[in-house]
């Protein structure tokens, strides 16, 4: 089954989490309708983990993470970006963005939208933009890297495509430090995306590019 002529899904996540973060009941969603979704992640984030724990737990959490919201092992493509630098690296991103968009020709990417400001989620959204200007585009929400958001498209969503997404960013135990691991907020949020447009609940995006 396809949903509104789009049968596959990519997902461009800088650091392993952000896909499960802002739109990981939209995937969930996705997935149960049979889409083809692919998650490519392009740091390991060694900068960013605890002490102690193996180089690659994050890849391990994203594997637990993705099983849940029903994209295939197969279907997660990872990258060794350093955390932080990717702006750094920009070229190297886009050649391997090009890769993936030959590889998958996706109908739709989910990116970092255009007023992120963590310097990964920029070159990301910039990076991405080049690579996929020919595809629909949509930027993703993670509030706490925004001081604006242009929230013009909405995603519907029922309750059980917000509880995967909060079991999926538990299989995240490394960051569970992090203050926004919070149900009451993504369920909250959730609930204010759904409300915007009538909804029980949804994830909200920044339409980027549309092709009917
Ligand atoms: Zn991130």
């Amino acid at each position: 089954m396809d949903f509104q002529n789009i049968e596959r899904v990519l997902v461009l996540a800088p650091h392993p989490d952000d896909g499960e973060f802002s739109s990981g009941g939209t995937l969930k969603r996705f997935t149960d309708l049979g889409l083809e979704v692919h998650y490519a992640a392009f740091s390991p984030c060694l900068k960013s983990l605890p002490e102690g724990l193996p180089p690659d737990t994050l890849w391990k959490e994203l594997a637990a993470a993705a099983a849940i919201l029903g994209i295939p092992q197969n279907n997660i493509h990872t990258f060794d970006f350093p955390v932080r630098d990717f702006p750094e690296h920009r070229q190297a991103i886009l050649e391997e963005l090009i890769v993936l968009k030959k590889g998958i020709s996706p109908d739709l990417v989910l990116l970092p939208n255009s007023l992120d400001i963590h310097q990964d989620h920029h070159t990301i959204h910039q990076e991405g933009l080049r690579a996929f200007k020919h595809t629909r585009i949509l930027g993703y929400e993670l509030p706490w890297n925004n001081l604006h958001f242009t929230n013009n498209c909405h995603i519907r969503l029922e309750r059980d495509h917000i509880q995967a997404k909060m079991e999926a960013l538990a299989c995240y135990q490394s960051q569970n430090f992090r203050n926004y691991m919070d149900p009451e907020y993504f369920f909250g949020l959730a609930k204010t995306r759904g409300i915007q447009i009538n909804s029980n609940y949804a994830e909200a995006f920044e339409l980027i590019r549309w092709i009917i």
